[in-house]
């Protein structure tokens, strides 16, 4: 039997029914009131938006993984994935695409990549542990904090990107989105920069079963390493990251330009990690020149059958770690470059990193505009429940797409960049290109039984377990709103 008989529609189906907007409307803040609706509708149709014809799109997100966060001074916000889904459903692009809400990951998925001991000690730590060994050995610290809530929000952003993965693999979508993964520094057993447990490395690993090669590009402004390093030794892989590198100043120090895999040639991963290491200030038709004709060569000569976009939103202007001054619409052209290569192929986008929620926000909304064709008025709507995180003119004055590559020192950078150390950039990637001899050809891997029988008993455990907690989060809502209505502004009518 083959790997496609087992990848049917049956095991989606084990997954939650697809969410109800309302649902997910009322999770956002917004009244979930008939008049609410109607103003979205409207809000869609004046945004042109309208499922795209021949082929679809879906989301992928569970939110819950926003109850969760680092600690207050930490920089990586759940507060703007909120954000994010205020503005794709204030502006009405769930019309246009299938709206899941995943389930979260299950230690048997996460074990596909990451070393159970590893996966036991985030599950069952509790802050107070920092001064453990384990601590130490998993590299734990100020980057990769101990939180409360911790396996959970991990499980449920790579659940997310798992189920996204899936929709792809059983071709029930073309393009599946999911803005709460894309954590591309995690590895086998470590934590490293934010990030905890791998979803993307999980994702792949879920279209390899179908798909003989897989590229992986990364626009974060910090090199996508733990993906690299997963699949370092492979050629149905290919990695390329566009990233700011400084080996010594600036996290996580790899990604030179002459990292291109294991030094062995005898390796098949030899020369199958390729990088576009930056510098500080570049601007957007540099950067849209280089990615359109690095990435489009990449993309021509090793013809991958399904592509994974990791969309940081750290390489954007006033970025609160990044070092870049890249506009929204730049940052989103690599997003429809990508899409428009994509007629014959796969194309899963996760989020990634980002540090100024507004504008995060704005960026990951614009890029899933992209995704179902749509173009987006500038002005926000009226009715998205927090706008005011978006007004006066230091926040973006309500817009969708304010400037971000004039901001004033220190948000503005200098651009280093000069046409020569860009032209030698491009011309290294295309001598890389030589030592990649076509699109390798590989006998397809079938899924084994045991592991997809496995999976799908954790399934159904775990949706029976989704089914009491969601009735449960009904009541309880139902209370809350009973007994207080409006206070945080969160139920009040728009
Ligand atoms: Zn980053």
């Amino acid at each position: 039997m083959s790997a496609n008989a087992f990848l049917t529609k049956d095991i989606v189906e084990t997954w939650n029914a697809q969410t109800e907007t309302t649902e997910l409307l009322s999770d956002a803040g917004f009244s979930d009131s008939e008049w609410v609706n109607q103003q979205l509708e409207t809000e869609a149709d004046s945004n042109g938006i309208e499922r795209p014809k021949g082929y679809t799109v879906s989301f992928h997100y569970n939110p819950r993984v926003e109850d969760h966060h680092f600690g207050g001074k930490h920089p990586m916000k759940p507060w703007r994935l909120t954000l994010t889904k205020q503005l794709v459903l204030g502006y009405g692009l769930q019309f246009a695409m299938d709206m899941w809400q995943s389930s979260a990951s299950t230690k048997v998925d996460l074990a596909r990549f990451h070393d159970v001991g590893y996966l036991d000690f985030l599950q069952r730590v509790t802050r107070g542990d920092e001064k453990s060994e384990l601590f130490q050995k998993f590299q734990f610290g100020d980057d990769c904090p101990i939180f409360e809530g911790m396996w959970e929000y991990c499980t449920l952003y790579a659940g997310a990107s798992v189920h996204a993965a899936e929709k792809l693999v059983t071709d029930q979508s073309d393009i599946a989105i999911n803005w709460s993964g894309g954590l591309h520094h995690a590895k086998k057993m470590q934590a490293s920069g934010f990030c905890y447990i791998n979803d993307i490395v999980l994702a792949i690993q879920d279209l390899l079963t179908q798909h003989p090669r897989v590229m992986y590009i990364d626009i974060d402004v910090h090199h996508g390493d733990g993906v690299e390093q997963a699949f370092w030794s492979t050629d149905r892989v290919l990695t390329l990251s566009y990233h700011k590198f400084d080996y010594q100043n600036f996290f996580p120090g790899t990604g030179a330009l002459d990292d291109t895999g294991p030094a062995d040639i005898a390796n098949p991963g030899a020369h199958y990690s390729l990088n576009v290491p930056l510098r500080d200030g570049i601007e957007d038709m540099q950067y849209i020149k280089l990615f359109h004709s690095t990435c489009g060569a990449c993309i021509n000569h090793y013809d991958p059958t399904a592509i994974v976009l990791q969309c940081g939103a750290d390489s954007l202007g006033g970025d609160r770690l990044g070092k870049f001054n890249l506009n929204i619409r730049a940052h989103g052209a690599c997003v429809e470059f990508v899409k428009r290569q994509c007629h014959n192929r796969k194309l899963l986008i996760i989020g990634g990193g980002g540090y100024t929620p507004r504008n995060v926000a704005r960026t990951w909304c614009h890029e899933t505009s992209l995704c179902v064709g749509a173009s987006l008025r500038d002005e926000l709507p009226n009715h998205i429940p927090y706008r005011r995180a978006f007004e006066t003119p230091v926040n973006g004055d309500g817009r969708l797409y304010p400037r971000l590559d004039n901001l004033p020192s220190p948000k503005h950078h200098v651009n280093e960049h000069t046409e020569e150390y860009l032209r030698q950039i491009e011309e290294n990637i295309y001598e890389q290109l030589r030592y990649i001899k076509g699109a390798p050809s590989v006998m397809m891997q079938y899924i084994p039984v045991d592991y997809l029988k496995v999976r799908m008993e954790e399934e159904d455990v775990l949706r029976e377990e989704e089914q009491m907690m969601e009735s449960k989060k009904a009541e309880t809502k139902r209370k809350r709103k009973e007994k207080d209505v409006g206070a945080r502004g969160e139920y009040r009518g728009v």
